[in-house]
């Protein structure tokens, strides 16, 4: 190995060109400069734009496409019946659903039936802040018996809908696909495995009928492959975000099988961060394995009055439907005894297809990352390029644009949100565009304004090898922590130390050092941009500076490209250098600028207005112990029209324990003349110090669900059984020391038997019971139509409780 005898394209000035008269030398080069910078441009655009159209829905096909493909226009039908109202689980809507998915799945000849049944929720959900979860659930399960079974298949989505929308997509999406997937199935030859469709009952509550069914149901009891099918959202790219442990061959046979598979193990660890559930939860830890794919983008919608059919992107119903028939053929023909490899893949899109390496690669290739980058700073210091402090500086000061993009994001946003309340009740705006390119401007601001401002005293070189070494840096960190997340900064890394060090030994005045370092920011777009794209849908605005980050890593990635926009460094002197500094300055100032046009004009664009509402939530409580009332809302900043309604703060986890803590914003409310929950004695015994209490708590009204508590100053609960089902005795922080949640409950009331030790002479119990809509409330006034209704659990509930001292 030795230095390069010719000059550098970067870092070194130019040699003089003969025959060139010496004003004019200083031009050849800069001339040429642009053209690579343009060439690589170029090339860069497409490959990113390559990787974006690969993110696109397929096309919808129409009703009459052919009887063994998937029809998004088919399965459109379905969602039109399923999503017609709010169909929250145990409400007569819901019962019509139910009968439709029925009717269906018998008219295709599949052996159907309905598990009616009480389950807990599945796991421990953040829905259990009221205390031991369950609910009445009444599961669809059709089963189309396999030519020669080696396990069985389940396609599974919710049929339930939230009580604030009728989830034209969450899980109208999911249902009616499965309806479609079961229609394509019957059409063709049997398939060997056999092909069980599961549409579960109060998901939304607790995951309940997704438990139940894991947990109870015969055709559960050996286990099996699960497909589950969701939406977060209105449209945008089908991805698979979760899987089952050790998911090596499911990742190979996603890849291989699903038509339009855009999945990667780094969704995984963000959906860990989220606080959404799904189905999925409760296959896990048993004895399944499996895939879980939605679509999340549009998410303004979720759970909200306008999650209807008509908002659905067809595109993605096509996409969920082609992906879920694909794999249901293929698992339905793969023999299912060993689906559990020994580990978990790495696997994220690329153009054509999804790329995978198994996940114990993930350490040796950061390693491998951060000693090929040292390699380059070994070699970028022998070639005189960068001194040793140079590259220190380089590596230090590559922090800086890393911390400050994110930060500045999330300071863009709070900005907005300053001007823009309504947007804190929102998981991301209803146009959401305009500040995703505000987001990824203000990034390309900061990142050329600290290039503009550090290249000159530390050189092109020092700071390229400096991004690249934090890239490699936190490959490790990620491969240690997040290992599905990895290969984002890993794999790049590789790619940029292979370029640079490409660029270092080929001839300086050849196309190959451009064509190198172009080939690794290539690279870089193509796992990265797509990484931003999908980030700002999943994590919403409110998280922006997350997708401002992985775009900084994406401009360190490209930094050798974006440097031949800049005069070769040193390659000027005088006027003409200080032109060429100047003009240096141009892209950082035209992306400054373009940030804060688009924030500008996301504020003009997306207005709040009866089609696209400002959220707001309120409920309203009613002792009817004490007649007292109250307004409540889980808005901390309360939006104008629910300022009419809230003024101060209240902690109500004494007077409703079934509403969870926290604090609420609350005003004094008329009292409507509402029955409290009935809570009869059925029998009282007590034997040896403990007092055994049969009880049946009976809503006087339609219902969505009944709490029941005990205030553990009065009785300690040594034993709870709910529906002749045991529920755990944990105990909960306040008065009311123990307590459960109902969903569902039946008309005839639910039998509970508490087995208590007696503190004092009489044991307090407090029941409520919950409905939906605020209407008929005296003192409730409509909202005007730029006033819309938060998709939360919670929103226009109406709990009515009172205390029974028995
Ligand atoms: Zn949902």
């Amino acid at each position: 190995m030795g230095a390069p005898t010719t000059p550098a394209t970067t870092g070194t000035p130019p040699r003089p060109v003969p025959g060139v008269p010496p004003a004019d030398r200083a031009l050849t080069r800069p001339r040429r400069r642009l053209v690579a910078a343009a060439a690589a441009l170029v090339a860069l655009a497409a490959v990113g734009a390559g990787s974006l159209l690969d993110l696109r829905t397929p096309a919808p096909k129409s009703a009459d496409a052919p009887a063994d493909a998937f029809s998004a226009g088919r399965a459109y039908e379905d969602v039109k019946v399923i999503a017609a109202r709010s169909h929250v689980a145990g409400s007569p809507a819901n019962e019509q659903v139910r009968a439709h998915l029925e009717q269906q799945l018998r008219g295709l000849g599949l052996e159907t039936e309905v598990q009616d049944t009480v389950a807990p929720e599945a796991g421990q959900l953040s829905g259990a802040a009221g205390g031991a979860t369950l609910a009445r659930v009444r599961n669809v399960v059709a089963r189309m018996p396999g030519t020669d079974s080696t396990g069985r298949v389940f396609l599974v989505a919710h049929y339930d809908s939230v009580q604030t929308g009728p989830g034209g997509n969450d899980d109208a999406a999911g249902t009616s696909t499965i309806l479609e997937v079961a229609r394509a199935l019957t059409t063709g030859p049997r398939p060997r495995n056999d092909i069980v469709f599961v549409l579960t009952d109060a998901e939304e509550a607790c995951l309940c009928g997704a438990a139940a069914f894991a947990a109870s149901h015969p055709l559960a009891a050996d286990g099996g492959v699960v497909l589950n099918l969701e939406a977060r959202g209105s449209t945008g790219p089908v991805i698979m975000f979760e899987t089952s442990r050790n998911n090596a061959k499911l990742v190979d046979i996603f890849g291989r099988a699903a038509p339009h598979p855009v999945g990667t193990s780094f969704a995984v660890e963000i959906y860990r961060a989220l606080p959404n559930d799904t189905d999925f939860t409760a296959f896990l830890d048993q004895k399944f394995v499996g895939l879980n794919s939605a679509y999340i983008d549009g998410g303004a919608i979720y759970h909200t009055p306008l999650d209807t059919p008509a908002a659905m992107d067809r595109g993605s119903l096509q996409q969920h439907g082609d992906n879920a028939l694909g794999l249901a053929r293929e698992f339905g023909g793969t023999d299912l005894t060993d689906l559990r490899s020994g580990h978990d893949a790495t696997y994220f899109p690329v153009p054509g297809g999804l790329v995978r390496y198994p996940g114990w690669l993930t350490v040796p290739l950061a390693l491998l990352a951060v000693a090929l980058v040292a390699a380059l700073g070994w070699l970028t210091r022998r070639s005189g390029r960068a001194s040793t402090g140079r590259l220190a500086a380089g590596f230090a000061l590559a922090l800086v644009p890393i911390i400050a993009a994110p930060v500045a994001a999330q300071l863009l946003w709070l900005a907005i949100t300053t001007i823009r309340p309504g947007y804190a009740e929102l998981l991301d705006p209803y146009r959401p565009i305009w500040y995703r390119l505000a987001v990824l401007a203000l990034a390309a601001a900061i990142l050329f304004t600290w290039y503009a401002l550090t290249r000159r005293r530390i050189g092109p070189a020092a700071l390229a090898v400096g991004g690249l070494a934090w890239l490699a840096v936190l490959g490790v960190l990620l491969a240690v922590a997040v290992p599905g997340g990895a290969y984002l900064t890993t794999v790049p890394a590789l790619a940029g130390a292979l370029g640079g060090l490409v660029a270092l030994r080929t001839r300086q005045t050849g196309p190959w050092p451009v064509v190198a370092v172009t080939a690794a920011a290539a690279v870089g777009v193509v796992i990265l941009l797509p990484t931003v794209v999908l980030l700002f849908p999943a994590l919403g605005m409110a998280m922006g500076g997350v997708a401002a980050l992985v775009a900084v890593l994406l401009g360190l990635v490209a930094l050798p490209v974006v440097d031949l926009l800049h005069p070769q460094a040193g390659g000027q002197r005088g006027l003409l250098a200080l032109r060429a500094r100047r003009l240096a300055v141009l892209p950082a100032g035209a992306a400054a600028v373009a940030a804060v046009v688009l924030a500008g004009v996301g504020l003009g664009v997306d207005r709040f207005d009866a089609a696209h509402p400002a959220p707001t939530h309120l409920m309203y409580a009613l002792d009817a112990g004490t007649g007292q009332a109250r307004w409540l809302s889980h808005e901390s900043d309360p939006q104008p029209w629910t300022d009419g309604y809230v003024d101060g703060v209240t902690d109500v986890g004494d007077d409703f324990p079934g509403l969870g803590d926290g604090e609420l914003r609350a005003g004094p409310a008329q009292s409507a003349n509402l029955p409290a929950p009935k809570l009869e004695v059925v029998a009282d015994a007590t034997a040896g110090g403990e007092r055994t209490l049969r009880l049946r708590l009976t809503p006087q009204r339609v219902a969505r669900l009944a709490t029941l508590h005990v205030d553990t100053s009065t009785a300690t609960v040594l034993r709870a059984d709910v529906a002749g089902r045991s529920v755990p005795v944990e105990p909960r922080a306040g008065k009311w020391g123990f307590g459960l949640v109902f969903h569902a409950p039946p008309a005839e009331g639910i039998e509970v038997v508490l087995t208590l030790r007696p503190i004092a002479g009489q044991v307090a119990l407090r029941a409520m019971d919950a409905s939906d809509g605020l209407d008929a409330l005296p003192g409730f006034r409509p909202r005007p139509p730029a006033v819309g209704v938060v998709g939360s659990h919670s929103s226009e509930m109406l709990a009515v409780a009172r205390t029974y001292p028995l």
